[in-house]
């Protein structure tokens, strides 16, 4: 969208937190702002679902930089949504995330400072290769600090070093194929292997977490009605039940939507928080040049998960605070198998909540690739079982004893691509990876005059790019000049 919108009426697609953040902001601004949603429950990938009495999670194990003067916390505060009624601090034992390998353990501490101080006593003999690593670090959270991160149009890293993928820069340091594996786990956090993924987006993720880590206190329902509440008390509409079959145009311009039930809506904007792929399945065959639609199919996606969530008993398996990630890396120190835990406290007494997560490729489905979720017959049950129960008993290495724990639900790439339209059941949607920046980029200006892409999509993924791309999706309605005149973020 290359210039502001005339008129009030936007349309956003998705009620995830791309769309319900877009939804907040657009309203605070007095756009009339109607969201639709094709599924009967809002929240999207940020929802949670109920599970004998357990919130089980999707989308929001841990987010990153949320403290008051940090991007994620003023990004909240812009929206009105109070930090400290969804999420609790972590890190009070001084780790965030325990890194297990099979020779060794690398905890991931609460600041830049520790992590310093960690890696080079971890990693006494590369300190060269450290020093440089650690200033290009403080470089980037020194600049996400900086009010121009959320207020410029554009790219504020300009320098070309940042988007270099991180495996070559760690080749050029020489590092040891241990450290390696240290430093690539970020990658795996945003879905893109580390000798693709850009410098600057694994150095944005780490250093989010290292200016402060939180998990939510209750729910990622909970936090789905906080959003929801927000957006309706702004007099924002949200339609569920109902999906967007057709975006309109008129003269290569957006004019509506057509729902699923036939309803046609007016708009001036649509803002559109689904896969690009997605969207082009709503627009008129000829309302892209053939070169851009080549561009969005030819996109790859991050690779797909399998997620179990386990009850255990609590007085053997209390509650860690901190993230449990088990990998392993090859002879060069690329991570070849990794799988996320996190233990949580429980809904109902007597139990805790193992959550699990590990990579599940789509084309390990594909048997089932032409049947949609709860019709997906008995061997694909089966399947998903002996997954899960071996994961299970793989989990007994880090947690002993594992006998009475019982699985309560397992998702595969299958439940994603149905759930949210995600292809391929893409978890953290288009990869941003190096090979693909370019063409990755060019998603933040779509050449419809009315349209625009946010949520994981649109800049990056996880809540803190969704939100960046919600942002951005409002500067491009309202234009540069008249978004930093009112996103007032320190008068929230
Ligand atoms: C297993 C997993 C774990 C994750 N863990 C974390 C984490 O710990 N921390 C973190 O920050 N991020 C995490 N993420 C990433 C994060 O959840 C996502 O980046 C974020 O929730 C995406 O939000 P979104 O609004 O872009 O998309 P979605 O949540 O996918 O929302 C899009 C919505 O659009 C709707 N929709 C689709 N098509 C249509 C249509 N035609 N009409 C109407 N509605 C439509 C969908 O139903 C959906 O509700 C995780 C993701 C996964 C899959």
């Amino acid at each position: 969208m290359r210039n502001p919108i005339e008129g009030k009426n936007i349309i956003i697609i998705g009620s995830g937190v791309g769309g319900l953040s877009a939804g907040i902001i657009l309203s605070r601004l007095n756009f009339r702002v109607t969201i639709i949603e094709k599924n009967h429950l809002p929240g999207g990938l940020m929802r949670s679902y109920r599970r004998e009495g357990f919130d089980c999670p999707v989308g929001v194990h841990y987010v990153g930089a949320l403290g008051k003067e940090e991007p994620l916390g003023k990004m909240f505060r812009a929206l009105g949504i109070p930090v400290n009624e969804l999420f609790a601090p972590m890190g009070q034992e001084e780790i965030i995330d325990r890194y297990i390998f099979d020779d060794l353990t690398f905890d991931l501490p609460t600041s830049i400072d520790a992590l310093e101080k960690s890696l080079k006593n971890t990693f006494p003999q590369e300190t060269a290769a450290l020093d440089a690593i650690m200033i290009n670090l403080r470089e980037i959270s020194r600049r996400m600090m900086d009010p121009s991160f959320l207020l410029n149009q554009g790219d504020p890293f300009q320098n070309m070093d940042y988007y270099q993928p991180m495996g070559e820069w760690l080749d050029s340091l020489k590092v040891s194929p241990s450290l390696r594996a240290v430093l690539g786990v970020p990658c795996n956090l945003i879905g893109v292997p580390l000798n693709d993924c850009p410098v600057i987006f694994h150095h944005m993720v780490l250093a989010s977490y290292l200016f402060s880590s939180w998990r939510l206190k209750e729910s990622g329902s909970k936090m789905t009605d906080v959003f929801v509440r927000r957006f309706e008390e702004l007099s924002g509409k949200l339609v569920l039940n109902n999906g967007v079959k057709k975006i309109l145009l008129v003269d290569g311009k957006v004019t509506g939507v057509v729902l699923e039930s036939g309803e046609v809506l007016d708009a001036d904007a649509v803002v559109a928080t689904i896969h690009p792929k997605v969207l082009l399945q709503l627009l008129e065959e000829n309302a892209l040049r053939e070169s851009y639609l080549r561009r969005i199919r030819g996109l790859r996606e991050t690779e797909g998960v399998i997620c179990v969530n386990i009850s255990v008993n609590s007085a053997m398996h209390p509650e860690i605070n901190h993230n449990i990630y088990r990998l392993r890396r090859d002879e060069n120190g690329m991570i070849s198998d990794g799988i996320f835990y996190q233990l949580r406290c429980g809904n109902s007494s007597g139990s805790n909540l193992l959550s699990l997560i590990t990579k599940s490729l789509y084309s390990d489905w594909s048997q089932w690739e032409n049947t949609v979720s709860g019709k997906r017959g008995k061997d694909y049950e089966e399947k998903k079982m002996g997954v899960a129960r071996n994961l299970l008993k793989k989990a007994e290495e880090i947690f002993g004893n594992l006998h009475d724990a019982k699985i309560l639900d397992v998702y595969t790439p299958l439940t994603v691509r149905d759930y949210v339209n995600a292809p391929e059941g893409a978890c953290y949607g288009v990869m941003r990876s190096s090979r693909q920046l370019l063409k990755a980029m060019s998603l933040n200006n779509l050449p419809i005059p009315g349209l625009c892409l946010a949520g994981q999509n649109a800049i990056a993924p996880g809540v803190m790019g969704c939100l960046l791309g919600s942002f951005n999706a409002v500067r491009q309605i309202i234009g540069q000049k008249r978004f930093v005149q009112e996103i007032k973020w320190d008068k929230c």
